[in-house]
């Protein structure tokens, strides 16, 4: 633990605290095996380790039990008019309960994890500028996706990371209950503060269906949010420098 104040880390905090506590729940999970199917997707999610699944069954268990996911959706099917039985509908809670599962299992990744190995030290200071990372999010105003591109750049300060390490950070912070410039802004303090870089830039360029859906703003949409640390604070040039993506609204 690394006390890296995200909300996933937060959330961590509190599921150490809970541990002991859900223990009976944790093994009255896994005996009843109240739902196969997310019983299964948690053992395929979180390795063969049993230690790492019982510490993530606590989390489901303890804090959001899956069982009243699956209530939960019915009576959404049930709020909007629909017969939560009739035989399109009748796995849907489970469907539903899983997808949402996968769609947050950013807030089981252990971000340091994702960089352990792949540091090194390069003592050139070149910008390094990774573009166009497609990002997958779920607002968390409207559980409506939220979809795009990412871009960022830093200037290392004797220290950088491997470049397919960018994208998996960025998934990691996608893949929880978001808004764009929250998550734009926990890319770009977990890199600078990871890398020391001299500078740091994120920037994201969304499409909200909760926006576009409902005809708040027009189905092309796109809401761009940026970071800027370090350097890139310092001097509004370089970022046109090295990104030159038009203007922004700074976050
Ligand atoms: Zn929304």
């Amino acid at each position: 633990m690394t006390g890296f104040s995200t909300n996933g880390r937060l959330e961590q905090a509190a599921i150490e605290q809970a541990l002991e506590g859900s223990l009976t729940m944790a093994e009255r999970h896994s005996s009843e095996s109240l739902d196969p199917i997310i019983d299964r997707f948690l053992l395929e999610t979180n390795g063969s380790s049993s230690g790492k699944i019982e510490h993530v069954r606590t989390h489901r268990s303890g804090v959001r039990p899956p069982n009243p996911m699956l209530d939960a959706v019915r009576e959404l099917l049930l709020g909007v008019g629909e017969d939560p039985d009739r035989e399109g509908l009748i796995d849907t809670p489970k469907r539903v309960a899983k997808m949402l599962r996968e769609v947050t299992s950013g807030y089981d990744v252990d971000l340091d994890s994702i960089l352990n190995g792949a540091m090194f030290e390069e003592g050139d200071g070149q910008p390094v500028v990774v573009r166009d990372m497609t990002f997958y999010s779920l607002c968390e105003h409207h559980l409506l996706p939220f979809h795009g591109k990412a871009h960022v750049a830093y200037i290392p300060n004797g220290r950088v990371v491997g470049l397919s390490k960018i994208p998996r950070v960025v998934e990691a912070f996608a893949r929880r209950l978001q808004v764009q410039e929250r998550m734009t802004s926990q890319i770009a303090d977990f890199l600078e503060d990871r890398l020391d870089a001299a500078g740091t830039a994120v920037i994201l360029e969304g499409v909200h269906l909760c926006a576009v859906m409902r005809g708040v703003s027009q189905p092309t949409g796109v809401m761009r949010t940026q970071a800027l640390r370090g350097a890139f604070k310092d001097d509004p040039a370089l970022l046109e420098q090295l990104m030159p993506i038009g203007p922004t609204s700074q976050s």
